[in-house]
């Protein structure tokens, strides 16, 4: 199958990616000593080494598999061309949308999410910083979702794979490139867009969803630029020990449980599962949305 012969390549992309994360680890912490090795390297990489296997490798060649499982389910199959491409590009995007915004408003998603979000700075081991069990669910919305609806499985896997490079470039680190992209900004996702969804200013957050375009941002109403006078605090909102992966992997899973368990009724313990983070069954919510509209107030 050519979508499989493609992820080596993808494999040895990645892996220069990590390689420069932690040459850039390096420069920081022990060369020009902007950040502390442990706090802001540690944690992240550690969760890197732990997760790699599966983030960067399984995913790919779960994406192909999960490719090649839609398209057999596919109603409709489209052909080939030069614009296929552009179509294509635009429904793995709109899938890259759809699972990035569940994953910040449905709770049970956001546990799985929020360790790619918990570090208070930003670097490019952060983009590797996930959940073992994000990625899963990722390949289904990346590989099956696109395939179901038409797009050939090799521009998928392709698309995957420029996806994967250009969102690992995103998180690298201001301190490095501190600089706005130009005219890049006007269509495409670059670092300082990425920063700004990392970050727990109310303004910014739950913005900038996709890691390539910024067309359904912008349809959708969720693009963000960086506004120079709103600088980014990265990290999220609850009190979360960076420094500890107990907490960074499983602290919003250990609250949810107690909030669910504290619920009275079914009803009450579902919506814990499915409702944005933040909300409350006493009706005491504290949301994204619900910080946006009292700084609207404001
Ligand atoms: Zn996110
Ligand atoms: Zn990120």
């Amino acid at each position: 199958m050519e979508s499989i012969e493609i992820s080596p390549i993808a494999a040895y992309a990645l892996l220069a990616m990590m390689l420069y994360g932690i040459g850039e680890m390096l420069w920081l912490t022990l060369i020009s000593r902007q950040v502390s090795f442990r706090h802001d390297f540690w944690q992240p990489l550690r969760n890197a080494i732990a997760v790699t296997p599966l983030s960067s490798l399984i995913p790919l060649f779960g994406t192909g598999f999960m490719a090649l499982a839609g398209h057999s389910l596919a109603p409709i199959s489209l052909e080939h061309s030069w614009y296929m491409w552009i179509i294509g590009l635009l429904i793995y995007e709109f899938w890259y949308w759809v699972q990035h915004f569940l994953a910040h408003k449905v709770r049970l998603l956001w546990c799985l999410h929020s360790p790619h979000h918990a570090p208070d700075n930003i670097s490019m081991v952060v983009g590797y910083n996930h959940h073992l069990l994000e990625v899963p669910y990722m390949a289904f919305f990346l590989g099956f979702m696109p395939a179901v609806c038409g797009v050939p499985v090799e521009i998928i896997i392709a698309i995957n794979v420029i996806d994967a490079f250009w969102g690992s470039l995103l998180h690298i680190s201001p301190r490095v490139v501190s600089k706005r992209y130009g005219p890049l900004e006007h269509f495409l996702q670059t670092p300082s867009y990425h920063r700004v969804h990392h970050a727990k200013n109310p303004m910014y957050m739950d913005t900038n969803y996709n890691s390539m375009t910024l067309f359904w941002d912008w349809a959708m109403g969720t693009l963000q630029p960086l506004r120079d006078e709103e600088p980014v605090q990265y990290g999220i909102t609850r009190d979360v020990d960076v420094e500890s992966w107990r907490d960074v992997q499983l602290g919003e899973m250990a609250l949810l449980w107690r909030d669910i368990q504290q619920a009275p009724g079914l009803g009450n313990k579902l919506r814990y599962m499915l409702m944005p983070p933040g909300w409350s069954h006493t009706g005491n919510h504290n949301m994204a949305s619900t910080q946006k509209q009292a700084l609207t107030a404001q």
